[in-house]
């Protein structure tokens, strides 16, 4: 019998900096790794691109594909807004011959984790303090006033979880935490 097929997960509070080191490894890796499309009712940020960065969908649709049983995990991750890691991607990914790379927020993690215990790597992404988190998101510019608040004390609960996830790597300095993610992921493929 063949193992079961590995999944990778990257999880942070929003701002952490998963996506620097998640870009990182895939740039590295581009063999071994694939991104994880996730499926999300937001509206596209400048310069993101459908398919590319996210399958940006309807709530209708985001609707019809969780009653069809469509997602392996899928989260209300803002008031409103629906995001969610669909089979069909896995299964696109592992027949590529790759493992999935997932950026994705803490609970759905956990669900993935729940379900997969045994084949899933699951990376907790932890910033240095929560100030620093929001200074780093009030730099990025993409939030208003109210969606900053609501990053911000998200993140002091979603750091609660940390220690339900296989390594915790502190980016207080984000070459040391690329590297940290890195060789975790090369003894979990076994590189
Ligand atoms: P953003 O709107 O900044 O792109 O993402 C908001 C949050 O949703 C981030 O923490 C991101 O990692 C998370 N996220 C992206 N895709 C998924 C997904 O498929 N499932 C879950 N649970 N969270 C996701």
């Amino acid at each position: 019998m063949s193992a079961a097929p590995k999944i990778i997960i990257i999880t942070a509070p929003s701002g952490a900096g998963k996506t620097s080191i998640t870009r990182y490894l895939l740039d590295k890796y581009p063999t071994r790794l694939g991104f994880s499309v996730s499926a999300a009712t937001r509206s596209p940020r400048a310069h993101e691109k459908d398919g590319v960065d996210y399958y940006f969908l309807t709530l209708d649709t985001f609707k019809q594909k969780i009653q069809h049983n469509e997602f392996v995990e899928w989260e209300m991750v803002y008031e409103g807004k629906f995001y969610g890691t669909l089979k069909s991607e896995l299964e696109r990914i592992w027949q590529q011959g790759k493992t999935p790379l997932l950026d994705i927020e803490v609970k759905g993690a956990i669900h993935i984790r729940e379900q997969f215990p045994h084949s899933t790597l699951a990376l907790f992404i932890e910033p240095p303090s929560v100030d620093e988190l929001r200074r780093r998101l009030e730099m990025r510019g993409t939030e208003t006033v109210e969606s900053l608040l609501a990053r911000v004390n998200k993140a002091s609960y979603e750091i609660s979880f940390k220690h339900h996830f296989d390594k915790i790597i502190v980016n207080d300095d984000l070459s040391k935490a690329c590297h940290g993610a890195e060789k975790a992921i090369m003894e979990f493929l076994e590189i």
